[in-house]
């Protein structure tokens, strides 16, 4: 395998709360990589729509909001994660907003918004040395990146992060209903014509239901010290 410009390109896919962002940035920070959760920009478009009121079924509209859009991303302060600005704003905090999780997956199915989003990420990691996660990384955006995984967890152990996280920020949380959703995003992104969300067969499929994301994470690490792609 040759290394590109700034390193290794390392792809990362799987189901909605399974942890890929945390593993994803912990596996960036060691190598000195760039880190993108290719979610942020789905969701940045869908919170600018709303924002808007742009109907979020109308394709064309959508497209050519994405295209007026001034995309930028920029180095969090830890210097690791390339957080997703919109016309000259970081969305970090809005994008994780309830609303924007459920309409995201209406915005992620439209065909040239997918194609608009894939090359922006293609350029984003075109260079190497870095980290993207999402759900078609591994199968569309880079089929050839040098190491691809996939990342999965029992829905019952994802809902169960998701709760134990939402209880920790102090949020009031109900179990049934994050694993509905989680369902529902799932589903979504399983049926979906265009780019749906699967297992790249030469993918190495690390399941996580036992495993903290620190272990995942050095997993992880050590495949890639052997060189396995
Ligand atoms: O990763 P996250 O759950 O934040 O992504 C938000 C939504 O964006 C997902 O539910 C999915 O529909 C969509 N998405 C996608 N392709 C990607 C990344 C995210 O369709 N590469």
């Amino acid at each position: 395998m040759k290394k590109r410009r700034k390193g290794w390109i390392i792809a990362m896919d799987g189901p909605a709360g399974v942890g890929k962002s945390t593993v994803g940035n912990l596996v960036a920070k060691r190598l000195g990589y760039h880190f993108i959760n290719t979610g942020e920009m789905y969701r940045a478009l869908t919170w600018k729509g709303l924002e808007v009121g742009v109907d979020l079924n109308d394709q064309g509209k959508v497209l050519s909001l994405a295209q007026k859009i001034k995309w930028q991303f920029k180095p969090n302060e830890e210097g690791t994660t390339l957080k997703t600005w919109v016309d000259g704003e970081p969305v970090t905090t809005q994008i994780r907003d309830e609303r924007v999780s459920r309409n995201s997956s209406v915005v992620a199915a439209n065909p040239g918004v997918r194609k608009f989003m894939c090359r922006l990420q293609r350029r984003l990691g075109n260079g190497g040395g870095i980290v993207m996660e999402g759900r078609d990384i591994t199968t569309h955006v880079f089929p050839d990146a040098d190491f691809k995984i996939y990342l999965d967890a029992s829905i019952d152990e994802r809902a169960d992060r998701r709760y134990r996280q939402l209880k920790a920020q102090g949020h009031d949380a109900d179990r049934a209903k994050i694993k509905e959703a989680i369902l529902t995003r799932d589903l979504n992104d399983l049926k979906r014509k265009i780019n749906p969300l699967s297992q790249a067969v030469d993918a190495i499929v690390i399941d996580s239901t036992h495993l903290s994301m620190k272990q995942v994470a050095q997993k992880i690490l050590r495949l890639i010290k052997r060189g396995h792609g």
